[in-house]
């Protein structure tokens, strides 16, 4: 594809102290990839866990100055809470210079309105997980999460990635995908037939009935791997694995 004018959506890096090699392909996107483009996307997941804006490494640093870059040129660059980073806040957004979207919202990407979602809320299956979203998602257990220790987090944060685990064991790979009906759902209750997630990591363009007519669902992919992007222009979108 040629460098026309365009946007790229990105997900799921899972950016942690365990991958340097993640964030090495985050370092050389953000410096090769994002500043061609007219804005970027990030749709939650960017870190494996956050903790706080008042628990920041020198790791992070150096992935928060980057994404500065990018906003310092004046690309726009939008963050969406993922399950792993929703305590991401307004000092992260500031020291980025990124927007904090709500989950869900729509965009108008090049005349085509668009529903951008992390994707766990629709993954209605697992009604276990559903239980635990909306309790640690209520802003009074934030609150209370956010008054604890950074050490406490930790502890937390450690403490319900293995419950998750071992609840997940469990669990078919249908389960935690997305439930069809709340895909139509979404796209009902906003009115579009495009839409754009992560958090599944199973990258795909799904064509869906919607109302008897075909509506698009985009799944972008994780970084474990590869890199991933979507790159959306006038023409549409393209899902492009990025060689580590
Ligand atoms: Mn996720």
């Amino acid at each position: 594809m040629s460098h026309s004018a365009h946007t790229l959506f990105i997900s799921d890096l899972h950016l942690s102290a365990d991958r340097p090699d993640i964030a090495q392909q985050f370092l050389s996107f953000i410096q090769k990839s994002a500043p061609n483009a007219e804005a970027l996307y990030i749709l939650g997941d960017l870190f494996e866990i956050w903790l706080g804006d008042d628990a920041i490494s020198p790791a992070h640093g150096a992935i928060i100055k980057a994404i500065r870059h990018i906003s310092d040129r004046g690309i726009p660059v939008y963050f969406m809470h993922g399950n792993r980073d929703f305590l991401i806040g307004n000092d992260f957004a500031t020291a980025c210079g990124c927007k904090i979207l709500n989950d869900p919202c729509v965009i108008d990407l090049y005349g085509t309105p668009t529903l951008l979602t992390h994707g766990d809320i629709l993954c209605t299956d697992d009604t276990e997980y559903q239980k635990f979203r909306a309790y640690i998602r209520n802003p009074q257990v934030l609150k209370q999460l956010m008054s604890l220790s950074i050490e406490e987090r930790i502890a937390k944060g450690k403490e319900y990635r293995m419950a998750s685990q071992e609840a997940n064991k469990e669990k078919s790979m249908a389960i935690m995908d997305v439930n069809q009906d709340a895909v139509k759902a979404m796209l009902r209750e906003h009115g579009v037939e495009h839409m754009i997630h992560g958090h599944t990591h199973r990258p795909n363009v799904h064509t869906i009935d919607l109302n008897g007519k075909p509506a698009q669902r985009i799944v972008l992919g994780d970084w474990y791997e590869q890199g991933s992007q979507l790159y959306c222009d006038a023409s549409g979108c393209e899902l492009q694995g990025l060689a580590r």
